[in-house]
């Protein structure tokens, strides 16, 4: 596939997006598929396809166009919206395709209203509540309104209620994670003694690993399924080691050239060669999603070896440390995710040296042109 700026390779492995799943499955009961944003770049077709063979029964997408993308390929299964609608077109599609849309904002819950009357038709919905994120939902002073507003609109049907945490992944931040859950039982209870049997999910990839308490119903996977440990460096690191990258990016080198100790490399001259060097000019820039933060501190893997960016990453170019990898030739690979032994690059690897965390990372290069074995 040659639809990118440049000659980069997004390969995405979904056996190792299945393994990853049956891994979360083991500790959640029920657990969505969470395939916004293009499945975290995998690709929200594939990925949906893959995880469907392996029993997921529930995707959570982003946009409500996102979902109608996933519907129109043939998926039969319930889809979410985690968006919710933002138009009266939104509306519709939810209720035409069969969507379920997260509902926070009473604006939405009107319009939806409207144009489902409109159509003579009812709509499942998922309520969505704040309860620490400050982002999205109804927070819990409005579940008086709320009730009143459900009752009054029997075409609007809450079948799915839940709520997102904002420090699942921290142990500093254990009691955040109690307090939040706190608030949506209490939530849960009024909504459910009100007559509603919605089926209630909080837990994120984190949250279904560590925090048994918040598994409620369902759950929702989202990082951990492309291959993310999301507890990586703190006491609960143990607990998410099992899960497999997905996805490997690589590209083709454009030139090796010698460097004599002392010569400036790449724009603004910010690094000269410390000794006399051999460089490769790697196919890889900022206008393929790789980082101009990578500058002077990332490295790619070449013949199974690390090599080192020197100097500032270019818009389709940058410049990489060969001087100690034997064999390294004009139209070679360089792997900026993943590779072949001891060189391999890791999602959090990656991330690291880009300031960045792993979703962004999945997000922004797989943009490219994917393959899927
Ligand atoms: C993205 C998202 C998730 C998945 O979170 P992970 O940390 O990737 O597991 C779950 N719930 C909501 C509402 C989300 O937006």
């Amino acid at each position: 596939m040659t639809i990118g700026y440049n000659t980069i390779d997004v390969q995405i492995d979904l056996d190792a997006i299945r393994h990853n799943y049956r891994v979360l499955c083991e500790k959640g009961s029920n657990v969505y598929g969470v395939v916004k944003a293009d499945a975290y770049g995998h690709g929200l077709l594939e990925v949906a396809r893959a995880l469907e063979e392996e029993g997921a029964n529930t995707f959570a997408v982003g946009a409500v166009d996102e979902a109608l993308t996933l519907r129109k390929s043939g998926c039969d299964n319930r889809i979410i919206s985690l968006l919710g609608p933002l138009n009266e077109a939104d509306c519709f599609n939810a209720s035409q395709f069969n969507i379920i849309p997260f509902i926070g904002e009473f604006e939405q819950l009107d319009m939806l209203s409207r144009v489902v009357s409109a159509q003579g038709k009812k709509v499942d919905i998922c309520l969505k509540f704040d309860t620490g994120m400050s982002r999205l939902g109804f927070s819990i002073d409005e579940i008086e309104k709320l009730l009143l507003w459900l009752k009054a609109n029997p075409q609007i049907n809450p079948v799915l209620a839940s709520s997102h945490l904002a420090t699942s992944d921290d142990p500093a931040y254990e009691d955040y994670v109690s307090a939040q859950a706190e608030v949506f039982s209490s939530i849960l209870e009024k909504v459910r003694s009100a007559g509603y049997t919605v089926e209630a999910s909080l837990a994120n990839s984190a949250g279904i690993l560590v925090h048994d308490k918040v598994h409620y119903d369902a759950q929702r996977g989202g990082v951990a399924l492309y291959g993310v440990n999301p507890l990586l460096g703190t006491k609960w690191s143990s607990l998410g080691d099992r899960f497999k990258p997905a996805m490997q990016v690589s590209t083709k080198i454009a030139a090796v050239r010698d460097l004599k100790k002392g010569q400036a490399i790449s724009y603004g001259c910010t690094c000269h060669a410390e000794r006399d060097m051999k460089v490769a000019i790697v196919c890889a820039g900022y206008a393929d999603g790789y980082s101009r933060h990578l500058s002077n501190t990332g490295q790619v893997c070449i013949n199974g070896r690390r090599a080192q960016i020197l100097g500032r990453v270019c818009m389709q170019l940058c410049i990489v440390d060969v001087t100690d990898i034997p064999d390294v030739h004009f139209s070679d690979r360089a792997y900026l995710l993943g590779g072949e032994g001891e060189g391999k690059i890791s999602p959090d690897d990656l991330a690291g040296w880009w300031g960045t965390i792993t979703y962004e990372v999945f997000c922004l290069l797989g943009f490219n042109p994917k393959m899927f074995k």
